[in-house]
């Protein structure tokens, strides 16, 4: 069966302009103007986008897939992620990751929801380990777990400058880091460490010392949570004007922005007008993951759950709010996640990619459709998706 989709308005991320789009076993097949086809035994399915925006579908870097949380007691336990959430939310691909909590959840878990997710439709992966040192894996070691499980395609969320990690040396995360590079150069994959910077005052500085103590570049790194503070988004705009990628989180609460933090859609903009590369900013959801509030005595004040459609919300925001151009916003959300990632079929509207695709209305960019490998999960705000616990 072939897909055209014509009239789009396609922002590849980059503007292409209006455009036609033919979709064929899952795979963006052509994109060209005016493109017509005729055959008399094909099946072709012609949807007339009328000047929505066609944009690849998100690609959220975080997200608790098995749920999170937990730092209130067992019953601050946060839920697993549902495949209609993250359709909802135009997400398409997704990397899993455990939290504080190993002790109650482990990384089987985490592979069998990943592949789960990715059986019903979407594309999931996962980062080995969790925020503990030493990092505990499936196989081992690290570099074992990224060579030869599918969906692993790197390290995290290891935590740093946090009272629930575990306190690092930076000797430790350079050998983590050339673990997990090794690893992903075995196997053609990322092998990417993804780092949770907590609220302590050592921001990223431990960072760049395993930076200067090993041969591990910094774009290996991959911290989230960088604008929890004002502080710490200054930090890591310098991180990234170095030649890293630093990613904001998406998910927040009214509570955790009165105590400092600068929504993610508000930080792109700041790091955007700082004159960081736009190739070197992504957002995620962190979605599932607990959002707690501690006072200065460590003591938990509040506790809410990440969301996975802020993503979309903190895209629109950033364009319609804070006047981040299009392109801009939508390349920290699509292209940009999957390069660090080193999704190499994912993040762009181009042949042979993946037809991971969304339709978008133009006036406010709320999501219509969603495509994910080529079939329809989402069709004019109708749940169309497919499992075995969603079938009517
Ligand atoms: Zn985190």
């Amino acid at each position: 069966m072939l897909t055209i989709i014509k009239n789009a308005n396609v922002l590849a991320p980059r503007a292409l302009g209006t455009c036609d789009v033919v979709i064929c076993d899952g795979r963006i097949a052509a994109i060209d103007t005016d493109i017509s086809l005729s055959a008399n035994n094909l099946d072709i399915e012609i949807i007339d986008a009328q000047k929505s925006y066609l944009v690849p579908g998100f690609v959220d870097s975080l997200v608790h897939i098995t749920g999170g949380g937990g730092e209130g007691g067992f019953n601050t336990r946060t839920p697993e992620i549902t495949i209609k959430d993250a359709v909802y939310a135009g997400v398409t691909s997704m990397v899993g990751a455990l939290g504080t909590d190993v002790s109650t959840r482990k990384l089987g878990d985490l592979y069998g929801k990943a592949k789960a997710l990715t059986q019903d439709g979407i594309s999931c992966f996962m980062y080995t380990g969790s925020y503990h040192v030493p990092v505990e894996t499936l196989m081992g070691n690290i570099r074992d777990d990224i060579v030869f499980i599918d969906p692993i395609i790197g390290v995290g969320e290891i935590a740093i400058s946090d009272h629930r990690g575990s306190t690092p040396s930076a000797r430790e995360l350079a050998r983590i880091a050339g673990e997990s590079r090794v690893g992903g150069m075995i196997s053609g994959k990322s092998g990417i460490v993804s780092i949770h910077v907590g609220s302590g005052e050592e921001y990223l500085d431990l960072l760049h010392e395993a930076v200067a103590i090993s041969e591990v570049p910094i774009s290996q790194f991959y911290p989230t949570h960088t604008s929890r503070s004002e502080t710490l988004l200054q930090r890591s705009i310098e991180f990234a004007r170095l030649g890293g990628t630093i990613d904001f989180t998406a998910s927040t609460s009214e509570q955790i922005l009165e105590m400092g933090e600068i929504r993610a859609s508000e930080a792109l903009a700041t790091a955007l007008d700082a004159g960081v590369s736009p190739e070197r900013l992504t957002i995620s959801s962190d979605a599932q993951g607990s959002l707690p509030s501690f006072d200065n005595e460590g003591i938990l004040k509040g506790l809410q759950i990440g969301r996975i459609n802020s993503i979309h919300e903190e895209f629109a925001l950033a364009v319609n709010e804070y006047k981040v151009p299009i392109e801009k916003a939508l390349t920290a959300v699509t292209r940009n996640p999957a390069s660090i990632l080193g999704l190499k079929r994912k993040g762009n509207i181009s042949q042979g990619r993946d037809a991971d695709i969304l339709l978008l209305n133009p006036e406010d960019l709320s999501i219509e459709s969603v495509m994910a490998k080529g079939s329809w999960l989402l069709r004019d705000n109708k749940l169309v998706l497919k499992t075995p616990f969603i079938n009517e």
